[in-house]
């Protein structure tokens, strides 16, 4: 359920037609819709509403700070996985009582900023982050609280690159040692153990790796408790998928995966922490690029676009799959056929479909990758100098640059040549 449809055969962001967009910022952007947003923020906290529920929404699928507004005006928490997150989720006006710390690889500067604002909770992912915790929290005579993620050993089905809870993997503590690490956190100094944390992977259009993951840590759940520890929170990360592909079935409802949720962790009466991410943020942007020219190598058809992988990184790392729609609609009897949509950057994987059935595209027509929403702005570099591309955030009629692009002599700022030189 998304906000960009047609409308007298011109693509638009709710009220606002994308050619004006285009024409006022320049190709390619990001276009974010706030109806989207907060429909998917209100569905999900709706099917969470008769539990104890934290959401914590995981910042590092779309951080701009007016979609971090956004989502903070609808009572959302963070889930952050670095300093810069946590400073922006701050910013943006989410409680640092709302914000967990999730992560492999915190360091003692970000713990100790975490500790200054008061976090809700820090997910501990290994026995040396701990220890380095506990030593941090002494130092200032503070106490962290510590919810030691777990990794139950679950494959999640999902995209190797972004499958994160069995042992192959960097992410969590394994299952066995729980009961160690758990007896580990009451004994150190400064840490007070306050519950565990799952999160096993992302784009999960599946429940049961959920079910398995969940029904794991509310058995580990029950024998800490048996074995005199206080365990009161739960937190069970994020991961549910979105549809990509028209032909996608369509992924579990909210209100499945809470049911569920309800039936498995609920018993346990603990405060209930999700991180949902891409579910909020993916269906709610799409990049939209302009084409530069149509060339054609043999049979290949190939439309070559101002917008490339460093913009939108997500189909040459991931294979994933964006629908790409022309801006102006096609006729209805408009024939089909198949095309390569490239970037212009240097490499072969900068390709975003191969001989995807398409409409014809002439230089000068806009296109839009849908679903672009997560993992695709946040993730974008300026590799073969090519400067971020702006986000624009819509609501209703209006529209507002909510990250500009900047020009060349910004984009080299930081660099210097050494006096040497
Ligand atoms: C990435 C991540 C999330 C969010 O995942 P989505 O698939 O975007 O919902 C939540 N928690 C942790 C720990 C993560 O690393």
């Amino acid at each position: 359920m998304h906000h960009f449809e047609y409308r007298n055969g011109v693509l638009h962001a709710e009220g606002v037609p994308v050619p004006d967009i285009a024409r006022d910022v320049g190709t390619p952007f990001y276009c974010y819709s706030t109806a989207t947003l907060t429909r998917h923020y209100q569905v999900f906290s709706d099917a969470f509403s008769s539990m104890d529920a934290l959401i914590c929404y995981s910042v590092k699928a779309n951080s701009n700070l007016a979609v971090l507004k956004t989502l903070a005006r609808q009572g959302s928490g963070a889930d952050i996985v670095s300093e810069g997150e946590l400073q922006r989720a701050l910013m943006a006006g989410m409680p640092a009582d709302k914000i967990v710390f999730s992560g492999v690889g915190k360091t003692a500067g970000e713990m100790a900023y975490a500790l200054d604002v008061g976090i809700h909770q820090f997910n501990v992912e290994s026995e040396p982050e701990l220890y380095l915790l506990s030593q941090v929290a002494q130092q200032k005579g503070m106490t962290a609280a510590v919810a030691p993620r777990i990794n139950p050993d679950v494959d999640a089905r999902t995209h190797k690159k972004i499958t994160t809870g069995t042992q192959q993997n960097k992410f969590g503590l394994p299952w066995e040692s729980a009961g160690a690490v758990c007896q580990m956190a009451t004994d150190l100094p400064g840490i007070e153990l306050v519950g565990l944390d799952v999160h096993i992977g992302s784009q999960l259009t599946d429940l049961e790796p959920y079910e398995n993951a969940f029904s794991r840590v509310a058995e580990l759940v029950r024998e800490l408790r048996e074995a005199g520890h206080t365990i009161d929170r739960v937190d069970l990360g994020g991961g549910l998928g979105i549809p990509y592909h028209p032909e996608d079935a369509e992924p579990p409802h909210p209100d499945q995966y809470a049911a569920m949720i309800e039936r498995i962790i609920g018993p346990l009466n603990c405060e209930i922490i999700l991180e949902p991410g891409r579910l909020i943020a993916g269906n709610a942007g799409i990049m939209v690029a302009e084409v530069i020219y149509v060339k054609t190598n043999g049979d290949r058809t190939f439309v070559i676009l101002d917008g490339a992988m460093n913009d939108l990184i997500r189909p040459s790392f991931y294979d994933a799959y964006h629908q790409i729609w022309p801006v102006t609609e096609p006729a209805e009897d408009a024939v089909s056929l198949p095309i390569d949509f490239v970037g212009p950057v240097c490499e072969s994987a900068d390709t975003f479909a191969v001989q995807r059935m398409s409409p014809p595209y002439q230089a000068g027509d806009l296109v839009a990758f849908l679903s672009a929403g997560a993992y695709g702005a946040v993730m974008s570099s300026s590799y073969n100098s090519r400067p971020l591309i702006p986000e624009v955030l819509v609501d209703a009629d209006r529209f507002a640059v909510t990250r500009r692009r900047p020009d060349f002599q910004e984009m080299l700022a930081g660099e210097s040549i050494p006096d040497w030189l």
